[in-house]
């Protein structure tokens, strides 16, 4: 099958970094957009765009219907989703495949699968992949909850099955505050996502997030390219990503790997993936399975040379992989800088228009951004607004380079949070790559006394 047209569904620099890939390979691309963003850079730079509704994602970017549609009259041979909006909705999947389009990603099976928690963990403890201690499945009364607690001890978290970005989780210290969490825990699930399913897992007190990036083409072959250290979190959120973790070795990475990729063929996954694990005391223990590609994928590219958006294409159209594990080699180190459109100490957003943008360049730095002097960031959307992305010989090399490029990097009219990365890769603690996912909170807290 040969991909000759890509729709990409998405917007801002997801669409752009896909845009770029289908570019190099000589395939054309569709941008979508909301009246909103009628003047965004993914639009400008697409061979061809399509209005697809009003501002509200629901309305435009969520709206199957206008994209199915728009690809349709386009001639597009297949849709990418990119990341968020449509991008883990297994009927989204069914449909773009069943109106003859090639869906770049995984089966809507699998998507399905991962994205109901409970099944994912059911399905990976099947496969031998170590899970988190709780819960085998959706919690069906308080009093379950309490039994199961009082197995793996306190302190525990509740989670919505349906969970994302954060939200539906709940943690319990000890018995007595089991009962609210869990209380809590199922109204925020029922009102995020629909859905009251929630589950226990025992909560770690000093874990790092640590992921592992994999990519299977349709012939059985499945290869991964290491992991990302996301332990940079606030509430839940990540802010600050690295490839590789500064406490693994080659080893342990190798082993993670091999268990996983194991895991993968026996369940038949198709194109990219990531696994995210915890990680405590020398162990990994599975959280969830991200279907798609994720926003810190550049810093796996960076020391991994490959291009993982033209190896999704190439897999989507039927091509083998071509290359076997050995074949994949680690150099040195890369670190990603979130960049949002928010004031560095509330995080409050701050929409508004970019009077001078400039990035910052040089060797080993990267910059995915769909920013340009004189755009306006809109309210209606995620506050990310740069992605940058650096590579070093080592780790000190590459945090050098951050600190250079932060430095340079000038958007003028909105507040960013370029300061707090800045102080990041000022602090002792991260320079020495001790930190779980506890130490940005606790650092934001530092950095701001009073409030
Ligand atoms: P979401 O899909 O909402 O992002 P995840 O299951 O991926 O939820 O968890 C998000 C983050 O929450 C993790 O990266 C970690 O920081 C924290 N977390 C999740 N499960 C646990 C746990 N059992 N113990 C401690 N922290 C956890």
């Amino acid at each position: 099958m040969k991909i000759g047209k890509v729709l990409i569904a998405n917007r801002g620099e997801i669409a752009l970094r896909i845009h770029r890939a289908c570019q190099e390979m000589g395939i054309r691309t569709v941008a979508v957009h909301s009246t909103a963003d009628a003047a965004a850079m993914h639009v400008r730079l697409a061979d061809e765009s399509v209005c697809i509704g009003p501002p509200p994602a629901r309305e435009s970017y969520l709206n199957v219907a206008a994209i199915l549609s728009a690809a349709a009259i386009t001639g597009a041979d297949a849709i990418h989703p990119g990341y968020g909006f449509l991008s883990e909705n297994a009927n989204f999947a069914e449909m773009v495949e069943a109106h003859g389009f090639v869906f770049i990603g995984p089966r809507p099976e699998h998507i399905r699968m991962m994205g109901d928690k409970i099944a994912a963990k059911d399905a990976m403890r099947r496969l031998g992949v170590p899970l988190v201690p709780g819960s085998l499945g959706a919690l069906a009364s308080l009093e379950e909850a309490r039994q199961v607690a009082a197995e793996v001890m306190y302190p525990v978290l509740i989670k919505a099955a349906a969970g994302g970005g954060g939200r539906g989780m709940k943690v319990a210290q000890d018995e007595s505050g089991l009962e609210e969490a869990w209380r809590v825990a199922r109204t925020e699930a029922k009102a995020a996502f629909g859905d009251d399913a929630v589950y226990l897992e025992k909560y770690l007190d000093r874990p790092r997030h640590i992921e592992l990036q994999v990519l299977a083409d349709t012939h059985g072959h499945v290869v991964h390219f290491g992991e990302r250290d996301c332990s940079l979190q606030r509430r839940h959120q990540k802010l600050v990503e690295e490839a590789g973790s500064p406490v693994l070795d080659a080893a342990q990475r190798d082993a993670l790997g091999a268990q996983v990729t194991r895991a993968l063929k026996q369940l038949g996954y198709r194109n990219a993936g990531t696994l995210e694990f915890l990680w405590q005391d020398g162990q990994f223990a599975f959280i969830e399975m991200n279907t798609r590609l994720q926003v810190e994928h550049p810093v796996t590219e960076m020391v991994c040379g490959i291009d993982l958006v033209k190896e999704q294409l190439r897999v989507a159209a039927g091509e083998r992989l071509g290359y076997g594990q050995s074949e994949i080699r680690f150099q040195g180190h890369a670190i990603e800088c979130r960049i949002t459109a928010e004031n560095p100490d509330t995080f409050l957003p701050s929409p508004g228009r970019v009077t001078t943008y400039h990035a910052p360049g040089g060797l080993g730095v990267r910059v995915d951004s769909a920013l340009y002097s004189g755009y306006a960031v809109p309210p209606h959307y995620d506050s990310l607004i740069a992605k940058l992305v650096v590579h070093g010989g080592t780790r000190a090399e590459a945090i050098a380079r951050l600190r250079r490029s932060l430095a340079e990097m000038v958007v003028d009219g909105i507040e960013t949070t370029l300061p707090l990365h800045l102080a990041i890769m000022e602090d002792p603690e991260f320079q020495a790559g001790d930190y779980t996912i506890h130490w940005l909170e606790q650092f934001v807290a530092r950095r701001n006394p009073a409030r």
